[in-house]
């Protein structure tokens, strides 16, 4: 996609305006796909070389790059009407980059974060210890189809449990990397609007979609436990530890509840507003 035309979409009143910034990237799933401008692009992409979409493929890096490039022009463009300045010295950059290590390091040594990992963990460890348990559930739908038992839905069951698979693996890494960005980004300096009010924090932002990828998570083992034949204390105890996951991000982003997410929280923009 060229520079122009990349330009003339982000100008497209169609688009809510950052929507991408604070979704959960499941696109399959995602209502606002007509009003993303992240969607837009990469489903363009798609289109043209679909060997974009595997990570695998040089075609996937080279439309990365193509992506990162077009996105630094538009922003030293804009930095320029502005009249900013967005050239560092070597020192400087020596510096940020300082800045940046540390916080990285920040942010995987906190507690909330050593949890999120942990949890990552905990779900390996239970999908490899209960292998058998997928199994006999197999038997048991097939039985149950078999003798149509009143009562009882086995299609229905069978696509309950594998929504709840699909949700647990979709958030299993996403919880920790939006509160690695959180983390990152906490200590940012507010932005300020024309009136001087600070703009809503970016690292809210990321830490509600954490929240909301346990929120779910935490429906999903509760749908499995109700479903499989499986010692209960085994998903009661992942349970427990996203819960109390969900009670330190809480309390290290107090604000991160009530943060609107463009599009998905409060009224939706009209197409026209832009
Ligand atoms: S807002 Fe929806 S369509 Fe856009 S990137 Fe996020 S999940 Fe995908």
């Amino acid at each position: 996609m060229d520079f122009k035309k990349l330009k003339d979409m982000a100008g497209d009143p169609r688009f809510i305006s950052g929507i991408y910034n604070y979704c959960d990237r499941w696109c399959e799933r995602c209502e606002f796909t007509a009003r993303c401008l992240n969607h837009a692009m990469t489903s363009e992409d798609d289109e043209r070389d679909p060997a974009s979409r595997d990570i695998q493929n040089k075609a996937f890096w080279d439309r990365l790059h193509d992506i990162f490039r077009q996105t630094i022009e538009m922003i030293r463009e804009d930095a320029a009407e502005r009249g900013i300045d967005l050239e560092m010295s070597p020192e400087e950059i020596k510096e940020f980059e300082k800045d940046e290590r540390r916080k990285r390091r920040e942010a995987k040594n906190h507690p909330a974060s050593r949890a999120a990992w942990k949890y990552v963990k905990m779900v390996d460890a239970w999908f490899a210890e209960n292998k058998e348990v997928f199994e006999e559930e197999e038997r048991k739908l097939n039985r149950a189809f078999l003798m149509e038992l009143p009562g009882q839905d086995p299609e229905e069951e069978a696509a309950l449990v594998q929504d709840a698979l699909e949700v647990i693996g979709w958030y299993q890494h996403q919880i920790w990397v939006k509160l690695q960005r959180a983390l990152h980004q906490q200590d940012r300096q507010d932005i300020l609007d024309d009136d001087g009010k600070p703009f809503p924090r970016d690292s809210d932002g990321s830490a509600k979609v954490s929240l909301l990828g346990i929120h779910r998570s935490i429906e999903a083992w509760g749908a499995l436990r109700r479903y499989l034949t499986t010692p209960s204390d085994s998903i009661l105890g992942i349970l427990v530890h996203l819960g109390r996951l969900r009670k330190r991000i809480e309390a290290a982003f107090p604000n991160a509840r009530a943060f609107v997410r463009p599009g998905f929280d409060g009224p939706i923009p009209a197409p026209t507003e832009g």
